[in-house]
């Protein structure tokens, strides 16, 4: 079924969803049943799984020189969702980047997954490769998630990259984007990227999932401004707990969020990481009690591989 159809069936009931990152390239898929079999107790209809595009690094080759090559640390998405659909009978939501990928690449990625039998996808850009500093497309990839929305709503349409193709299968995904309460990075202001965010919403987009946020008062501003704008689609909260001191530093450098003040101060006197993963458990617990008694749709863990955490959320929660 599709993210949105099980939104619709829910009639107004908050449902939880979780996502998961492959394991690194030599890991198995016991980490994400081990991470994902408890967590199957509360029943998500759906699953997200990441994708991370190939990094690259220098190696140093017989001749002395080094050459730069390119590796990809956490593969197997399609096949992780397919192996999740097979033990669990719930629906995936596989994330698809424009980093990294040409349209082609897209186009078989799709047709793989149309095959598989997955709705959903979550169609996003990437961030930058890390060398490169800011965001470069593959020659003959997509700029932004905006345009990989419009190839997914064309193969909806039965319309593929190759124009002899007459009257191709019509896939029938339901389209996924991102969205960020607190601004996405390289965005001039809100409203700018408020405005991107509705280009992808006319372009076919069906829900929003948002970057992790501390203090629901940015969502529940972001949700007002969106509807302000005309974007009616649903919109679900993202949220991570916090768990060791060292992520109040971390977390806005990796996600350019902030953290609230009462946050900062009761993890800056807590003695020592155990204390700190209480406190941030404790509060993640309030942020979703209150999100879902405003009846957002739906609250998405990001997991992390630390499904304990989520467990004894999700336990308090739901
Ligand atoms: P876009 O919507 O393309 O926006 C990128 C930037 O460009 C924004 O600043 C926007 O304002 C601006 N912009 C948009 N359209 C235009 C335009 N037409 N002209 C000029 N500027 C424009 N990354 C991964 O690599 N793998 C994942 O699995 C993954 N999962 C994620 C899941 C969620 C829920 C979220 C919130 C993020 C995830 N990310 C993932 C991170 C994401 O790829 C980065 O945040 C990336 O930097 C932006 O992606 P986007 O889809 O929001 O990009």
């Amino acid at each position: 079924m599709k993210v949105t159809e099980y939104f619709e069936a829910a009639q107004g009931r908050t449902l939880i969803s979780f996502e998961i990152l492959p394991p690194l390239k030599g890991g198995s898929m016991k980490t994400i049943f081990d991470t994902l079999d408890p967590l199957m107790s509360f029943k998500p209809p759906f699953i997200d799984v990441t994708y991370h595009r190939e990094e690259y690094i220098y190696k140093k080759q017989e001749s002395g020189f080094y050459e730069k090559v390119a590796i990809r640390k956490r593969p197997g998405t399609v096949g992780i969702c397919a192996a999740i659909v097979n033990r669990y009978g719930v629906d995936t939501v596989p994330h698809l980047i424009c980093g990294g990928f040409t349209k082609e690449d897209t186009e078989n990625a799709l047709i793989d997954l149309n095959f598989l039998n997955v709705r959903n996808v979550l169609a996003l850009r990437g961030d930058a490769d890390k060398f490169d500093g800011r965001f470069i497309p593959k020659p003959g990839g997509h700029h932004y998630a905006l345009d990989l929305v419009k190839q997914i709503k064309g193969m909806n349409e039965g319309i593929y990259l190759d124009e002899n193709i007459d009257k191709g299968e019509k896939t029938d995904f339901c389209i996924g984007v991102a969205g960020y309460p607190e601004k996405h990075f390289e965005a001039a202001n809100m409203n700018i990227d408020l405005l991107f965010l509705k280009e992808k919403v006319e372009a076919g987009a069906n829900y929003v999932v948002t970057q992790m946020f501390f203090d629901n008062q940015h969502f529940f501003n972001y949700v007002k401004a969106c509807h302000d704008l005309g974007i009616s689609i649903p919109i679900v909260p993202g949220l991570k707990p916090l768990t060791k001191k060292a992520q109040l530093s971390a977390i806005p450098r990796n996600f350019y969020i902030n953290m609230p003040d009462d946050l900062v101060k009761a993890v800056m006197n807590a003695k020592d990481d155990k204390v700190v993963k209480e406190i941030g458990i404790e509060w993640c617990i309030q942020q979703s009690k209150e999100l879902k008694a405003a009846n957002v749709p739906c609250i998405h863990y990001y997991t992390m591989g630390d499904q304990d955490t989520i467990m004894r959320i999700a336990n308090a929660v739901y």
